[in-house]
């Protein structure tokens, strides 16, 4: 049986070894020049973390991720709002890039061609397709014509990383001010990974984009100015934030599977995009080892990752609502407060479902 794939980020990729896993030839085309991602990091939550597990990665994805820290969500002066128990809910911090090396090592290079557009799913010599062609996926548009083009969700996110290193016991945190919100996330080498982000007008640009974060966040607790005076300025990324907010009524038509955000592009206050992808990527191989035809084995997927992306869209756009995106003093205190006196463990109840997901077995045979 034979799979393309259509787009090679991180769910494309992650798509090609989970299906090479249980038995399946698979071609990966990336309409880019290069294969790779962009100089900022990604949080790969437990959830996503099982899912490498079950692709025999995650030893991998730790040895260039975060090591075992603390995780702090504070107030711009540094006070703690809540603390998340490194014991649970671990985070592994990677370079998107790294990550993708990581990927890219378990697929033999002949199934990867790169300036490859795909124009048309419909031309591919290929059982099954999967378009996994990001969140403008043209593939969505030629099989929903009628569904919605993203929106813009009301945030710009600014991203990069540091080129000195930290001390390893720096912790993951997020601060979160009044319509602004900055997150750290250490690598496994000791580079730091952060994000800004606040709410904007779309569209904005700057000159000097780390200026704005600087102008932003450059008063905020220690060691948030410390990272941005550690990071070239040139290499700070600005991106608005858009998400596919009408659900999509079925991730799949004929052959064909949308995969990561194509299918559920989603606002990333949850860290869940790309996690979310990759969960796509091990139950769509683990259909398609099972089941007796495509068609059955695409219902399947359909029918695991509708239900559970969309609750994590949904959930992603509330949790925006309450974080940074809060601008007035006294909603920001109310938050604040209330994040203070809530332990840990029953604020994240909710997000701890989440978190608690389980990959199925991946193996060739029934
Ligand atoms: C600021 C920001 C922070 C984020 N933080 C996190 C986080 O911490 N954790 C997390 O899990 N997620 C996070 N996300 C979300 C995450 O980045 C995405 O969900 C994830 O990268 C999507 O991967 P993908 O493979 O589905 O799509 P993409 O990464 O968009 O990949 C699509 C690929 O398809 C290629 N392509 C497109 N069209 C064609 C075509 N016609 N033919 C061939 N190739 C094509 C593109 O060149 C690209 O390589 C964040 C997003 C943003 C914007």
């Amino acid at each position: 049986m034979k799979a393309v794939v259509v787009g090679g980020g991180l769910g494309g990729v992650t798509a090609a070894v989970a299906l090479r896993r249980v038995g399946w030839e698979v071609e990966v085309l990336e309409r880019a020049p290069e294969f790779g991602e962009v100089g900022a990091g990604v949080g790969v939550m437990p959830n996503a973390m099982r899912a490498f597990e079950a692709l025999g990665l995650a030893d991998d994805v730790r040895r260039i991720g975060t090591p075992r820290v603390a995780g702090t969500i504070r107030d711009p002066k540094g006070r703690t709002l809540t603390r998340v128990d490194p014991a649970q809910d671990r985070v592994v911090a990677v370079h998107r890039a790294d990550l993708h090396r990581v990927l890219r090592s378990a697929l033999p290079a002949a199934c990867l061609v790169t300036d490859a557009e795909v124009t048309s799913v419909d031309d591919l010599d290929a059982d099954l397709v999967v378009a996994a062609d990001g969140i403008r996926s043209r593939a969505r548009q030629a099989l929903f014509p009628g569904m919605p083009q993203p929106v813009y969700a009301g945030t710009t996110a600014w991203r990069s990383v540091t080129t000195a290193r930290f001390p390893r016991d720096l912790g993951i945190s997020q601060t979160l001010g009044p319509g602004t919100e900055f997150g750290v996330l250490p690598l496994g080498d000791g580079r730091v990974c952060w994000y800004a982000a606040t709410v904007a007008p779309a569209g904005g640009r700057s000159a000097d984009e780390w200026g704005e974060v600087r102008r932003l966040v450059g008063d905020w607790h220690d060691p948030i100015p410390r990272l941005l005076d550690a990071t070239p300025p040139d290499t700070v990324l600005r991106h608005d934030i858009h998400e596919l907010a009408a659900p999509l009524p079925t991730y799949v038509r004929g052959r064909v599977a949308l995969l990561g955000d194509a299918a559920h592009a989603m606002t990333p206050y949850l860290g869940q995009g790309a996690c979310m992808a990759i969960e796509d990527a091990v139950v769509l191989a683990a259909a398609c080892a099972r089941a007796d035809d495509v068609p059955s084995a695409l219902a399947a997927y359909d029918r695991q990752r509708r239900p559970r992306t969309q609750s994590m869209a949904k959930a992603s756009r509330l949790l925006g609502r309450v974080g940074h995106r809060l601008r007035n003093p006294v909603a920001v205190t109310v938050r604040d407060a209330a994040m203070r006196a809530v332990p840990a463990s029953i604020g994240s109840a909710r997000v701890s479902k989440f978190l608690a997901w389980t990959p199925p077995v991946l193996s060739p045979d029934r």
